[in-house]
């Protein structure tokens, strides 16, 4: 069986890249690696972002001692992603600085300090107080980069999978699933925020889910076509 070694710490992310992709795999992620070195997020695009992360671990993991035993299973892939949202009001903000919105605003944040999904929300409420629902314009973006580990090298042509989902900005933070701004992102169409409809339904269209599809037909197509996953 694959090993799809997922490069975060966010347990939600892991929680949802699993129910989407199913049992075909056998996921580990940076929770059972703490000792992995912190990739800093500094590049200007999510697939560079994403993509960075995927080649940093890859490469870290490829001469760790006991990896055979760690890493059980005839071959391991680094599923790295890099999401967030952009905002059409606030010019695309906070898109890559999504999970560090709210340290954005102190001087001194070293530059792999996340913000309390709290902070985060709150800023994205101060910013859009004044702006209308129909100006309140929004889409999630998630694109996910999938290398693999002996030798460290994209597996698939391209390498690089994106999903969107587009949505509007609430006004107030509704529901109790999910993590960082579910509360307040409203999919097209509905009225209720993703944290309120739960992760099945956020599962069936979210930007994360639309990027795990298209790496999953990419790799049926590698797989028909008689490579070795
Ligand atoms: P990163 O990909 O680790 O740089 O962080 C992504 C950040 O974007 C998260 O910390 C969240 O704040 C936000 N984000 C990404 N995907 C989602 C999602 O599905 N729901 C809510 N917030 C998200």
């Amino acid at each position: 069986m694959t090993t799809l070694i997922i490069a975060t710490r966010n347990a939600h992310k892991v929680q949802e890249i699993q129910a989407v992709l199913g049992s075909q795999f056998r996921y580990l992620s940076l929770k059972d690696f703490p000792e992995a070195p912190k990739v800093i997020e500094d590049q200007p695009t999510f697939p560079k972002n994403a993509a960075k992360k995927a080649r940093e671990l890859a490469k870290w993991l490829q001469y760790i001692s006991g990896f055979e035993y760690r890493v059980p299973g005839a071959s391991a892939y680094v599923l790295a992603d890099d999401s967030g949202l952009e905002v059409d009001a606030l010019n695309g903000a906070p898109g890559v600085h999504s999970a560090r919105f709210a340290a954005l605003d102190h001087a001194g944040a070293a530059p792999d300090e996340n913000s309390t999904d709290a902070d985060n929300n709150a800023k994205l409420l101060r910013l859009l107080k004044d702006v209308p629902n129909e100006r309140r314009t929004a889409r999630f973006c998630c694109v996910l980069s999938l290398m693999q580990v002996k030798p460290p090298q994209p597996m698939l042509a391209g390498h690089l999978f994106e999903g969107t989902c587009e949505g509007r900005i609430g006004f107030e933070a509704r529901g109790a699933a999910g993590f960082g701004y579910d509360p307040l992102f409203m999919p097209s169409g509905c009225e209720q925020s993703f944290a309120e409809l739960g992760e099945e339904k956020k599962n069936a269209i979210s930007h994360r889910a639309q990027a795990l599809t298209k790496m999953r037909n990419a790799i049926v197509t590698l797989i028909q076509g008689g490579n070795r996953f």
